[in-house]
């Protein structure tokens, strides 16, 4: 087997085991063997990484924007030159397809690539003054030491957005990466470690999620707070970093809504629809989950659906012929499981999958379910597996009403061949993102970012470095 490397934290620049030594198991969720241990971080240690960022805050934010891009695009190429090495760790500890971690990676990389770039670009401007010989000028200071909490699905792609933009805008960061997956977000850290970003600047800690995220978001000496995970979790957060006063971040969860109409391409939406449905065997928060299709091209998009999802070759992610991993974690199997039994009472049919695959790892079939009445939990809950709902619907008002029916509001697809009617449900679905014939969310240069309970803040474009500067405003007579 390739070899899988226990993970350390990593503060004020160097690898350390955990003060009082303590340590967990990660496991392959293809296997579910052990396959290593990681670092736990005690207070102790977190202190150590406050105060490591606070002098790491102090260095790079004299460091110039130019000098930041250059370290910031030396990292990018590491990562990418360490492409393999990372993806094989990333697919032994998430489950993910090799191809997938791969593109993740890569994906990484131009992230990083792209703040870099934003970095030199973090514009203040001069405001004309009311009175002769005074100067209004508006300065954009980093923010100060950020902690930043990010889940497993994407070990890499959730941090890096969070840490590229920190250090872009010349904060220092203290990552608390998944637990699960630890050792793909290390080799993440190590690239910036050896690109040659000062001490203090990135610290890696890991732990009891709650005991550290109590610890650093009412820690002084911690200015941000920037969150990925489920909207339960991100509201308690919220409202700590409130009573604290911190600024935040809240990338929180979904259940994207796809509109597909009458005239739209079926045989397309349905192809592109699955690749992106089945995509990290469902766990993305982007993810298309509760189709509306209208009355007239129903079955024949049901049809199209099925046919393609029943090609899909479930496996292990090392093997070259997998397109669906397993699941990350037994707590998803546990989450399906309930689901489809729910569906089962609420009379929803169930074409294909609704069944765990064999009893080693965290296998589960692709499934589809059609006719599911809003009562039932799965039109509720986002599955976060690889569980769609496919339902029919007679008007554009129908279909607007069944998408803003729920209190989140992340991703949202539409499918049709009229600009009109693009337009109108560009503007009517309650959402942050919405990409129409095509698949065009998450880039690093467009905005990514949910309305109501799915958070808020920007994690890409121009807004995603805004959220880490301050604005300072300086007011001065007589230059
Ligand atoms: P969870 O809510 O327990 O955890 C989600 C993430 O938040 C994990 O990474 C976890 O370590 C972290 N977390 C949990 N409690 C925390 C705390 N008090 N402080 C800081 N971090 C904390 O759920 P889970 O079983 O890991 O995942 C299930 C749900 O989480 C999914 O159904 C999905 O809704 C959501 N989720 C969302 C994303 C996303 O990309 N938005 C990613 C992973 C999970």
């Amino acid at each position: 087997m390739t070899h899988y490397p226990n993970t350390q934290l990593f503060i004020d620049g160097a690898w350390c085991a955990g003060s009082t030594r303590h340590s967990m198991p990660v496991r392959n969720p293809a296997s579910a063997e052990v396959i290593g241990e990681l670092a736990c971080a005690s207070p102790a240690d977190l202190e150590r990484a406050v105060a490591a960022a606070q002098r790491g805050f102090a260095a790079w934010r004299r460091i110039s924007a130019f000098e930041r891009y250059k370290i910031m695009r030396k990292a990018a190429q590491l990562l990418r030159d360490r492409v393999e090495s990372v993806a094989t760790l990333m697919t032994l500890e998430q489950g993910k397809p090799l191809a997938e971690a791969r593109m993740e990676i890569m994906a990484g990389a131009d992230t990083i690539d792209w703040f870099a770039e934003e970095a030199r670009r973090a514009y203040g401007r001069v405001i004309p003054a009311r009175q002769e010989g005074v100067y209004q000028l508006v300065v954009k200071e980093p923010v100060g030491p950020v902690a930043a909490f990010t889940p497993w699905n994407f070990p890499i792609n959730q941090i890096v957005r969070k840490l590229s933009a920190a250090l872009a805008a010349g904060c220092s960061i203290v990552v608390k990466a998944p637990e699960e997956t630890p050792a793909s977000p290390a080799e993440l850290i190590r690239v910036f470690a050896d690109a040659g970003v000062p001490a203090g600047c990135v610290n890696l800690v890991f732990g009891e999620p709650a005991e550290i995220s109590n610890y650093l978001i009412a820690h002084p000496g911690i200015r941000k707070i920037s969150f990925t995970g489920s909207t339960q979790v991100g509201k308690q957060l919220a409202s700590l970093a409130g009573l604290h006063m911190k600024r935040m971040t809240m990338e929180l969860g979904g259940h994207a809504p796809v509109i597909i109409f009458d005239d739209a391409d079926v045989a397309t939406a349905a192809k592109t629809m699955v690749a992106s449905k089945f995509r990290n065997a469902g766990q993305v928060c982007v993810s298309p989950t509760r189709f509306l299709v209208q009355e007239g091209i129903f079955k024949r998009f049901v049809d199209e659906f099925l046919k393609h999802t029943q090609q899909l070759q479930v496996g292990d992610g090392l093997h070259s012929d997998t397109k669906m991993g397993p699941l990350a974690n037994p707590r998803r199997i546990a989450a399906l499981e309930a689901l489809t039994e729910d569906v089962r009472q609420q009379h929803g049919k169930v074409h294909t999958g609704g069944h765990r695959i064999g009893d080693r790892g965290n296998f589960w079939a692709p499934t589809v379910v059609t006719e599911l009445p809003n009562s039932a939990r799965a039109m509720n809950e986002e599955p976060f597996g690889p569980m769609v709902m496919i339902n029919p619907f007679g008007s554009f008002e129908d279909a607007v009403t069944e998408a803003n029916r729920l209190p989140v509001g992340l991703a949202a697809y539409a499918w049709t061949q009229s600009a009109k009617t693009a337009h109108n449900i560009a503007a009517a679905v309650e959402t942050g993102m919405i990409s129409i014939n095509h698949l065009g969310l998450g880039t690093p240069e467009t905005p990514f970012g949910g309305v109501k309970d799915s958070g808020y803040g920007s994690e890409g474009g121009t807004e995603a470095i805004e959220a880490y500067l301050n604005p300072k405003f300086v007011s001065q007579f007589g230059l």
